[in-house]
């Protein structure tokens, strides 16, 4: 048998059917934004939630969101029969991933794949777990870190803080407003600048 690598039009072809199939699998598992906020949209860069609702991004194989739903989806599979579960109020919505009950406490279940582990747990985390437990009356909650690459894990426990959410909820009528109003929130995280498809729209549209 001969194993030949010089055709480069059936490898440029073989390529991009396995790329398309990523674009596809994750455009597959894209929750439709509502009228209302998302949870996740609240608790992370406004700017960022503001353009993904305004711009549509070109179809782009992303390998690693890819692998995030991949193991994000298999691993919640088994963890409990009753996953992404719906909450909603008259501003925001979202999905908790799991409710898991240890030693009679009820715990918010949220699963992260990150590259590396962090040594605390991101503040977007902590603020979208904290509005599935007001949203859900439950006092406490986890946050687990898979890293990818080697299934390495670390785990958080997160309390319920009112006080935040009302913060949450404050961001999410102003992002409302910036969306009806047509103009880019003042708001922003930086934190993940480095990896945003936004960065030239978001310097051109400059507050
Ligand atoms: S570049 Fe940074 S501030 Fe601008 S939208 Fe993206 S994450 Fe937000």
């Amino acid at each position: 048998m001969t194993i030949r690598s010089d055709n480069a039009d059936l490898i440029s072809n073989v390529l991009k059917l396995v790329d398309n199939a990523v674009i596809k699998y994750n455009e597959a598992n894209q929750r439709t934004l509502s009228d209302k906020i998302h949870v996740t949209e609240a608790c992370g860069c406004l700017r960022y939630a503001y353009f993904r609702r305004k711009y549509k991004l070109e179809g782009e194989p992303n390998y690693t969101t890819f692998m995030g739903i991949a193991i994000h989806d298999s691993i919640l599979k088994f963890i409990s029969d009753k996953t992404e579960i719906h909450v909603e109020n008259d501003i925001i919505e979202g999905y908790a991933d799991a409710i898991i009950e240890i030693n009679g406490q009820k715990y918010v279940f949220e699963l992260k794949t990150v590259k590396k582990l962090p040594t605390k747990p991101y503040k977007s985390h902590i603020e979208q777990v904290n509005c599935y437990m007001n949203m859900l009356g439950i006092d406490k909650a986890v946050i687990v870190y898979v890293q990818r690459s080697d299934g390495k894990k670390t785990v958080f426990v997160v309390d319920r803080d009112p006080d935040l959410f009302t913060v949450t909820l404050d961001k999410a009528r102003y992002l409302k407003k910036c969306l009806e109003d047509n103009k880019p929130p003042k708001i922003r995280d930086e934190s993940f600048c480095f990896m945003c498809p936004f960065r030239k729209i978001c310097e051109k549209e400059s507050d």
